[in-house]
């Protein structure tokens, strides 16, 4: 064997061990905690993850206020976020298909929803959600925060998987979600082990998840009776409020237009206004989270915004 060959086999080797050492790293893996079971090491500040889950296909335009005419696409964003904090996690969402439902194959696949009050819908989905939380070391039981910006289908679909977390809710939307006649655009088999989840009624307007100004959980009634949205404090980003369904497209905000199928249009309006008014205050962004042009320009995890 050569000198030259035998360097280049040393080479490789010490490249494959650093790999091996990183990988370790990145799962946070310690010398007696097996990888496998091991959450990653919480980050020094803030971030949050914008994950893929899914697009809905919208053939009624009227139930926006809208016509065809007036927006841009008809195609609405489904997006689930990952807020990683230095005291622990909060899923934000959890999507339109339940991952259960389907299976990834690289490639986008129409699937079909039949909601409980016989709607129909069709969402083109590429990911699933626990993979894109496996990518980052994470699995359903790591997560120590759940919560909906509400209880349509398209926010629920995976909240079961996440039962184990503590689900941070307001009574009025819990009320509604168990009643005896689910409310419409429900899909309440997606939900129903929330029934026995470890739960945090939040009774203020505004709640501080960690304690810190950093994740604020806000009320925001109207769209459903415990509408609500997330406020984040990112060191470099700056303020971002996701929307939840406070709008869905960003022509309802411009135009203003009002969901036909609001809980209540009249406090969706007063929320909005509301809502206006603390953007200004504190100059945060807001990411209209089914927004399909303005969620393409997101990263997209594993890249994050801190
Ligand atoms: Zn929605």
């Amino acid at each position: 064997m050569t000198m030259m060959r035998r360097n280049a086999i040393r080479l490789f080797l010490a490249a494959a061990v650093t790999v091996l050492a990183l990988a370790v790293h990145a799962r946070g893996g310690g010398q007696d905690t097996p990888p496998d079971s091991a959450s990653p090491q919480p980050p020094r500040s803030l971030r949050l993850y914008v994950m893929d889950c899914g697009t809905l296909h919208i053939a009624d335009m009227g139930r926006f206020g809208l016509k065809k005419e007036e927006v841009s696409t008809t195609d609405l964003s489904v997006a689930c976020f990952l807020v990683v904090h230095p005291k622990g996690t909060l899923l934000w969402d959890t999507g339109a298909i339940p991952d259960a439902a389907w299976k990834p194959t690289g490639s986008p696949t129409t699937q079909h929803v039949v909601l409980s009050d016989s709607q129909e819908r069709d969402v083109t989905m590429i990911k699933s959600l626990t993979a894109q939380l496996a990518e980052l070391g994470y699995s359903p039981t790591d997560i120590t925060y759940l919560a909906l910006s509400h209880y349509h289908y398209d926010h629920t679909a995976n909240a079961n998987e996440f039962a184990r977390a503590t689900w941070l809710v307001r009574q009025v939307e819990r009320d509604a979600m168990f009643g005896e006649k689910p409310p419409g655009t429900t899909q309440p088999s997606t939900y129903s082990a929330l029934r026995d989840s470890k739960t945090l009624i939040l009774k203020t307007d505004e709640y501080d998840v960690f304690g810190d100004g950093t994740v604020v959980i806000k009320s925001a009634p109207g769209h459903t009776p415990g509408h609500q949205v997330l406020y984040l404090k990112l060191a470099k980003t700056g303020g971002v409020l996701l929307s939840g369904d406070l709008y869905h497209y960003p022509e309802e905000r411009a135009l203003d237009r009002v969901p036909t199928f609001d809980f209540s249009q009249e406090q969706t309006r007063a929320t909005r206004v509301a809502i206006d008014a603390f953007l200004k205050k504190s100059g945060s962004q807001l990411w209209i989270q089914h927004d399909f042009n303005g969620n393409a320009k997101l990263k997209k995890s594993p890249n994050f915004y801190d």
